[in-house]
């Protein structure tokens, strides 16, 4: 058996651990298989290229616009990526279940503009590096810290998984830095998303249902307005900086801030799709008919259209085979038309 990923000493012995704490997830998928038909289904993208940053996203009505419907049955067979076998031991496991329900108490809170969410601080910075380290730890998400910063959290972490761990905090802690930003109760009625930046840079970003964190290793960051990332960068600068010695502050926004995130990530993954299809039109003309030349832009576009509205059964409509068979269907009529075009 490998070892745990984080104290890399007792064998990783854990099924079922959690990437995302357990009551951040139920806010964004039905992990657990129940129906939470209000707060729509979460479903993973087919396009190739779109697994990797958007493993799981929400069916918005903006996305299923986009993407079509998907049947529940269908969702219900994916697995669902924040969910990984044999990474942490017991004990590492338990405490990121300790981190969890100490932390959990904090989504009754509320406030307007920077509200206290604790007065735990350690807790809290504990809470959301162990998010920023899981994920970048696993690679699930498209996401990677630095490998230095990585180790920096994973031995923040360690420390605190020794029972004798004292009052002191060790070393690459005091200088870390957060900023959380968060629609109270969005999730409830909207659905939301998980999506953590691929751009290595600081600060690390990652939104998770109606929260929108932000780490940075360097203080100085702070001050700066991030780069793009679902429009959050708008608002970061009005956050509070948080730290494991002073109390979390979280800043509360309205819901349109994490409604615009939400059409911003459909139109991501709307861009992805297209240029996933295209290099799916080009690969079935190479492979099914031998053509090595360039398609015009206008024929890929016309046959990428007609994807999504093909009468396959809905379940089947983004399956890999069917969907080369039906671009060779529309290939074979541009090639038709060329010959006829050419005598
Ligand atoms: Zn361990």
């Amino acid at each position: 058996m490998e070892a745990c990923t984080l104290c890399q000493k007792q064998p990783a012995d854990k099924t079922g651990s959690h990437l995302i704490p357990s009551f951040l997830l139920k806010m964004v998928e039905n992990y657990d298989g129940s129906n939470k038909r209000d707060r729509g289904l979460g479903f993973r993208l087919t396009a190739e290229d779109t697994e990797v940053h958007f493993e799981r996203a929400v069916s918005g009505e903006k996305i299923t616009e986009v993407m079509g419907e998907l049947p529940e049955e269908e969702l219900r067979n994916y697995p669902s990526p924040s969910i990984r076998d044999y990474v942490y031991c017991s004990n590492c496991e338990k405490f990121f279940g300790k981190l969890e329900s100490a932390y959990a108490p904090t989504l009754s809170k509320d406030g307007k503009d920077n509200y206290p969410s604790t007065d735990d601080p350690l807790t809290a910075t504990l809470f959301w590096l162990s998010i920023f380290w899981r994920a970048s730890a696993a690679g699930t998400y498209g996401f990677s810290l630095g490998e230095n910063e990585q180790e920096q959290l994973r031995s923040i972490l360690v420390y605190y998984t020794e029972s004798d761990a004292g009052s002191d905090q060790p070393e690459g802690l005091q200088t870390l830095r957060y900023k959380i930003i968060r629609s109270v109760g969005f999730a409830k009625q909207l659905t939301g998303f998980i999506s953590f930046d691929p751009a290595e840079t600081e600060p690390y970003c990652a939104v998770i249902g109606e929260y929108a964190a932000f780490l940075y290793f360097d203080q100085v960051k702070t001050a700066q307005i991030p780069d793009d990332f679902f429009g959050f960068e708008k608002v970061v600068a009005d956050a509070k900086v948080n730290s494991s010695t002073t109390g979390e502050q979280i800043l509360a926004v309205p819901d349109d801030v994490f409604l615009a995130a939400n059409n911003k990530l459909a139109l991501k993954m709307s861009e992805l799709k297209t240029n996933y299809f295209s290099g799916l039109i080009i690969g079935t003309a190479k492979i099914y008919f031998g053509f090595n030349g360039k398609l015009p832009a206008d024929t890929i576009k016309g046959i990428a259209i007609k994807i999504p509205d093909s009468d396959q059964p809905s379940g089947k409509k983004y399956s890999k085979k069917e969907v080369m068979e039906l671009i060779a269907s529309e290939l074979s009529v541009y090639f038709e038309s060329l010959k006829i075009e050419s005598k």
